[in-house]
């Protein structure tokens, strides 16, 4: 019955991980509020932001995860990562040195949390096209390697930003269902 339905309640806790500056706040912006700051450093400063997503006629909460800037003092607690079921893995497409960064972070998601954690690689900045300094094929190449989803985003033009949040969050209920 209707009844039986609502009273399934799905929360997932995604988090948001890799170096400063390639664009994680934007991205929840973007994905939960349809926002873009073009100057972001004094942004948002929520700790997470809970999005109702509707996967396969469930209604699923996915509670994403943000850093408040620690990542640049490689200082990010494991109470962030506590509990975690889902990951985006995010580097800038435009500056190499945040996608050779990749591995330290994938290191620091598997001390902190469950091996099994739903991960995607995400490749932010497309939009960045004339100062491109990671390939298409690097990045999924890295990722194919690491067990990893994969996908290349722009919080600024919106593409894939929906659709790389929606692959975790539709993996982690094809697991868990
Ligand atoms: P964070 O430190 O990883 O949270 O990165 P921010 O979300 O604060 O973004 C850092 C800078 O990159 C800001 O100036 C953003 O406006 C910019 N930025 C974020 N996403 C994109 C994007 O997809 N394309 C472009 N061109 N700039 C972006
Ligand atoms: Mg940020």
């Amino acid at each position: 019955s209707e009844d039986d339905n609502k009273s399934e309640d799905y929360l997932f806790k995604i988090v948001l991980i890799g170096d400063s500056a390639v664009g994680k706040s934007n991205l929840l912006a973007r994905f939960a509020r349809d926002e873009f700051y073009p100057n972001s450093k004094s942004t948002i400063g929520v700790e997470f932001q809970t999005q109702k997503m509707d996967i396969n006629g469930k209604e699923i909460k996915a509670q994403i995860w943000d850093t408040a800037g620690q990542e640049r003092f490689r200082a990010v607690t494991s109470a962030y990562y506590r509990g975690a079921v889902g990951a985006l893995l995010v580097y800038d497409i435009s500056r190499r040195q945040t996608f050779h960064s990749i591995g330290r972070w994938l290191n620091e998601l598997h001390t902190h949390s469950d091996m099994n954690v739903v991960t995607i690689l995400v490749g932010n900045k497309s939009d960045l096209k004339d100062i491109r300094e990671v390939s298409t094929a690097e990045g999924k190449a890295l990722a194919e390697a690491q067990g990893l989803f994969f996908m290349e985003t722009s919080a600024l033009d919106s593409s894939n930003v929906a659709a790389a949040f929606e692959t975790v969050v539709k993996e982690i209920y094809n697991i868990l269902s």
